[in-house]
C-alpha cells in the first residue's frame, strides 16, 4: 500500500549568538493543528506563511517524542522487514545531528540514532521464535566521494556498484555484526571520529558531508511444521544527517581550494532535484542517477522503503531566507510516495550462510561425540539442553537392571539359604539386600543426571567439552553469539516494558491523528458555505467583503511565495553557472595538462592518438565512469632485411617472398639513387627515422619558413644568405651548412627564395613519414 514520506519540522531554541544580536522569533508553531507560520521579518504586512506537516515540534520539543511520535513505527518496521530511511535536513548548526545523534544528558534528548539502537534489541528479545542477525555500516559522502567511516582506511575512494537484485549498494563497504545497544553506539562512535568532520577539520566542511548509518537486519522465523520451509525476511535502516541545506559561500577558489570546484552540494542538489521529480507528477525521469546520495537512497524516496524526514529550523529573523527554504523542501516531501514492502526471503543473506554453517558445525559436534544426551537445539539456537527422552530411555533401562538385579538378589539369597538348610529368607533379609540395591542404583542415577548438567554447562559456557573438536566448538560459538532473539522472552519485566512503550506509541498516534484531523477539517472549511448561511442582504454582503479580503490577501501571499521562488531559482542558477565555470576551468587544467604530457607518450602506444581513443571511450551509465581501451603498443612491421637491395647472397639462403619482382626491384633501387644524387644527400642522411623527429622537423620548418616570411619584409634575402652562408647555386637549397646540424638549426636552413624551402628535403621526407 503507498503511504507518503512522514516529514516533521523541528525548531531549536535561539542560541547565544542570535540572542546576542537580539534576533527576533519569525517561526511560530501550533502543534494542536501541525501547523507551522513563519512571518517575513522585512514586509510585517504580509501574513505570514502558513504550512502543515505529520508532525511540529517547537523550542522546547525533547527527541524521546520525536521518536515515539515518528520514528518508532518506522523501526518498528524494520524488524519485520521494511525498509525504513530517516533523514534530518536544514541548515548548519539548525540541529540536525542533535536529532540523530544527540545528547547523552538529558536522556530526554537522547538521539534517533542511538534509540533506534535500543528499541532494535529489546524487541530481538523479547522475541518468542524469532532470531535475527544484525549488523551496522557507516559511511560518508563527501565531494562526491564516498568513504567507509568504519573500513580499515577511512580515506579510501568507494565506488557505488548495481546488482540487479540487490540493487544500488557501495562495494568493499564494511558491515560489522551488532549483539547490542553498547556495540552498536561503539560502532557510531568510532564512525563518528573519522568523519572528515573531524576536529582538523574546519566546521565548513563537516557541514558539507552526508552521514549515513545503516542497520541491516536479517530475521529467520523457523516454520513450526516440518519440512515447511522458515521465514527468512531481511529489514534495513538508513539513519542520514544530511550536509548543511545553506548555500555555501561564496569563497574564491583558487589553489587548493579549486579542487572543490563544486561550489554546489552535487548530492544535495541532486536530492531536491528526485524530490521534485517524484512529486510534479509528469515527470517520467526521476534523476536518481545524478548524485551518489540520489543514486543509494533511490528506495528511500518513490521506491519501496518507509521514510521520514527531520526538517530542522532556526526561529531568528536572520535565517528567515534559509527557513523558508527549508519548509518549502519539507513541504514538497511529504508529497512523496512511497511503496513499502517486506523484503522475504531475500537471497543472499547471512543468517542463511550463517544457518547453513551452524548446522553443519552443530553435527560435526555431535557425531564427534559428547554424551548422548546432552543435544543442541534444532534450528539455530546453540543452548545445549538435556534430551529428557533420552534420559527417560536410560532410567527405563536402569529400572530394567534394577528389576533383574533385585530377581537376581532374591534367586541367590533363596538358593543360599537352601543350600545352608535354612528356610526361605525373611523379609528383612530380603529387605536389606534391596535396599543396598536400591542405593546403588540411586546413586547410579544421581550421577547419570550430574554428568549430563556438567556436560551441558561446559557446552553453553566454559570449557571445551571433552571429545569434541575444540576448532569446530570455537567456530560455532563465535557464530551463535552474533545471532541474537528471545534472551529475555520469558523475562516479566523485559515483556512488560516492551508492551508499555506499545502502548504508549498507540495512544500518542492517536492524538497526532486527532490533530492532523482537526487541520484538515480547518483546511476544507469551506467559506462559500458560510457565506450561503446568511439570509440578510447586508450580512450576505459583509461576509463576501470579508472573503474577498481574504481571498486578497491569500493571492498576495502566494505572489509574494512567486516572487521568493523566482529569486531562489536566480540564485540556484547563479551557483550551477558558478559551479560549471569552476568545473571547465578545472577541465582546461586536464586538457593543459595532456597537452604537455601527450607528446611524451610513445608513438607507438595507441594512446599516442588521443583523438581516436576519445572516439572508442564508452561511458558507463551503472559505473558512472568511461570505459578506455586497453593500454597497447603497436608493433610496426618493417621488411624484412635485404629486401629491395638486391638479390640475396647464396651464403645467406636468402629466398625471396613469393611474389617479389627483383627486376622491378633493382630499377626501383637505382632510380632512387639517380635521384638521391639530384636531391638533397644531407637531408636523405638526416632524415626523420620516426614520426617524433619528422614532427620537431616538420615544425622547425615551419618556424623557419615563418621567419623567412618575417624577414622579407625588411631585409633581402640575398644579403641575409650573404651574411650567414652562401646560397647555393642552384637556388635550391641543400641545408648543409657549415657548422654542422647541431649548431647551424638556427640559421642555416632558410632559403634564398622564399616559397621554396627543401632543408633536408624534410618537407618531403616528413610528409612520407607522417
Ligand atoms: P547541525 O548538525 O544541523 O549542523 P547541530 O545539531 O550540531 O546542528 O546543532 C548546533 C547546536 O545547536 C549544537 O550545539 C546543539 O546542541 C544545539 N541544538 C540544536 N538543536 C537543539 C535543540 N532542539 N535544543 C537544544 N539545543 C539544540
Ligand atoms: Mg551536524
Amino acid at each position: 500500500m503507498a503511504e507518503t514520506v512522514k516529514v516533521l519540522v523541528r525548531c531549536r531554541p535561539m542560541n547565544s549568538r542570535e540572542k546576542g544580536l537580539n534576533c527576533e522569533v519569525v517561526v511560530f508553531m501550533d502543534p494542536s493543528v501541525m501547523q507551522v507560520s513563519i512571518s517575513n521579518p522585512a514586509d510585517k504586512n504580509t501574513p505570514p506563511k502558513e504550512f502543515t506537516f505529520d508532525g511540529v515540534y517547537y523550542l522546547d520539543s525533547i527527541t524521546e517524542n520525536i521518536y515515539k511520535d515518528m520514528a518508532y513505527p518506522l523501526v518498528e518496521g524494520s524488524l519485520e522487514g521494511y525498509n525504513g530511511t530517516i533523514f534530518a535536513y536544514g541548515q548548519t548548526g539548525c540541529g540536525k545531528s542533535f536529532t540523530m545523534q544527540g545528547i547523552p544528558d538529558p536522556p530526554t534528548q537522547v538521539g534517533l540514532i542511538p534509540r533506534a539502537f535500543e528499541h532494535i534489541f529489546d524487541v530481538t528479545a523479547t522475541a518468542e521464535d524469532t532470531k535475527y542477525l544484525v549488523h551496522g555500516s557507516y559511511l560518508e559522502i563527501y565531494n562526491e566521494e564516498i568513504r567507509d567511516l568504519l573500513g580499515a582506511d577511512s580515506k579510501k575512494k568507494l565506488d557505488l556498484k548495481e546488482h540487479p537484485e540487490k540493487g544500488v549498494y557501495v562495494q568493499d563497504l564494511t558491515k560489522h555484526p551488532v549483539a547490542n545497544t553498547r556495540e552498536c553506539e561503539k560502532l557510531m562512535e568510532k564512525g563518528w571520529k573519522n568523519r572528515s568532520t573531524g576536529a582538523t577539520l574546519m566546521n565548513k566542511d563537516s557541514s558539507r558531508s552526508h552521514s549515513i548509518f545503516t542497520i541491516f537486519i536479517e530475521m529467520i522465523t523457523p516454520s513450526k511444521k516440518p519440512g515447511a520451509k522458515d521465514n527468512i525476511r531481511a529489514g534495513k535502516l538508513n539513519l542520514v544527517d544530511l550536509a548543511g541545506s545553506e548555500r555555501q559561500g561564496k569563497t574564491g577558489a583558487t589553489g587548493e581550494r579549486l579542487k572543490e570546484a563544486t561550489k554546489i552540494n552535487l548530492s544535495l542538489s541532486a536530492l531536491g532535484n528526485v524530490i521534485s521529480a517524484l512529486v510534479d507528477g509528469k515527470s517520467k525521469h526521476i534523476p536518481y542517477r545524478d548524485s551518489k546520495l540520489t543514486r543509494l537512497l533511490q528506495d528511500s524516496l518513490g521506491g519501496n522503503t518507509k521514510t521520514m524526514m527531520v526538517a530542522c529550523l532556526s526561529p531568528a529573523d536572520n535565517n528567515y531566507d534559509e527557513t523558508l527554504s527549508t519548509l518549502r523542501y519539507a513541504n514538497r516531501a511529504k508529497q512523496i510516495k512511497n511503496k513499502p514492502k517486506i523484503n522475504e526471503d531475500p537471497k543472499d543473506t547471512l543468517l542463511r550462510e550463517y544457518a547453513a554453517e551452524i548446522k553443519k558445525l552443530k553435527e560435526q559436534l555431535e557425531t564427534a561425540g559428547g554424551p548422548a544426551q546432552v543435544k543442541v537445539q534444532k534450528g539455530l539456537s546453540w543452548e545445549p539442553f538435556v534430551d529428557e527422552e533420552a534420559i527417560q530411555r536410560e532410567r527405563e533401562k536402569l529400572k530394567g537392571e534394577y528389576e533383574a538385579q533385585m530377581k537376581q538378589m532374591k534367586k541367590d539369597l533363596e538358593k543360599q539359604k537352601a543350600a545352608s538348610g535354612g528356610g526361605p529368607p525373611s523379609k528383612k533379609e530380603l529387605e536389606a539386600q534391596a535396599a543396598k540395591i536400591r542405593k546403588e542404583f540411586e546413586e547410579r542415577e544421581r550421577k547419570m543426571r550430574e554428568e549430563l548438567e556438567a556436560q551441558k554447562t561446559m557446552m553453553s559456557g566454559g570449557a571445551i567439552p571433552e571429545n569434541v573438536d575444540p576448532e569446530v566448538y570455537e567456530k560455532l560459538r563465535a557464530l551463535q553469539t552474533q545471532i541474537v532473539g528471545g534472551e529475555q522472552a520469558n523475562d516479566k519485566q523485559a515483556v512488560m516494558k516492551r508492551k508499555k512503550a506499545n502502548e504508549e506509541v498507540q495512544r500518542r498516534r492517536k492524538e497526532i491523528a486527532a490533530a492532523i484531523g482537526r487541520s484538515l477539517a480547518e483546511d476544507e472549511e469551506d467559506d462559500e458555505i458560510l457565506v450561503k448561511a446568511y439570509d440578510d442582504v447586508q450580512k450576505t454582503l459583509n461576509a463576501r467583503t470579508a472573503l474577498a479580503k481574504k481571498m486578497k490577501a491569500k493571492l498576495r501571499s502566494q505572489e509574494q511565495d512567486l516572487r521568493d521562488i523566482q529569486r531562489e531559482f536566480a540564485v540556484e542558477r547563479d551557483d550551477y553557472l558558478e559551479t560549471i565555470r569552476r568545473q571547465d576551468q578545472s577541465l582546461r587544467l586536464l586538457q593543459q595538462l595532456l597537452d604537455r604530457v601527450q607528446p611524451t607518450i610513445r608513438k607507438d602506444c595507441n594512446y599516442a592518438d588521443i583523438e581516436a581513443i576519445k572516439k572508442q571511450a564508452i561511458w558507463d551509465e551503472i559505473e558512472q565512469k568511461w570505459k578506455l581501451p586497453d593500454l597497447a603498443l603497436v608493433k610496426t612491421k618493417l621488411p624484412p632485411p635485404l629486401l629491395g637491395f638486391g638479390a640475396p647472397t647464396t651464403s645467406t639462403k636468402y629466398t625471396p617472398p613469393s611474389g617479389v619482382d627483383w627486376a622491378q626491384e633493382e630499377t626501383h633501387i637505382s632510380n632512387r639513387l639517380e635521384r638521391g644524387a639530384e636531391e638533397n644527400i644531407a637531408g636523405q642522411y638526416f632524415k626523420p627515422t620516426n614520426n617524433r623527429q619528422a614532427e620537431i622537423m616538420f615544425k622547425t620548418q615551419l618556424q623557419a619558413e615563418q621567419v623567412a616570411k618575417r624577414n622579407q619584409g625588411f631585409m633581402d634575402p640575398a644579403a641575409y644568405w650573404t651574411k650567414s652562408a652562401p646560397p647555393s647555386p642552384t637556388g635550391s637549397n641543400h641545408g648543409f651548412q657549415p657548422g654542422g646540424m647541431g649548431m647551424g638549426m638556427g640559421r642555416g636552413f632558410g632559403s634564398a627564395k622564399p616559397g621554396r624551402l627543401a632543408p633536408f628535403g624534410a618537407k618531403k621526407n616528413v610528409m612520407d613519414s607522417l
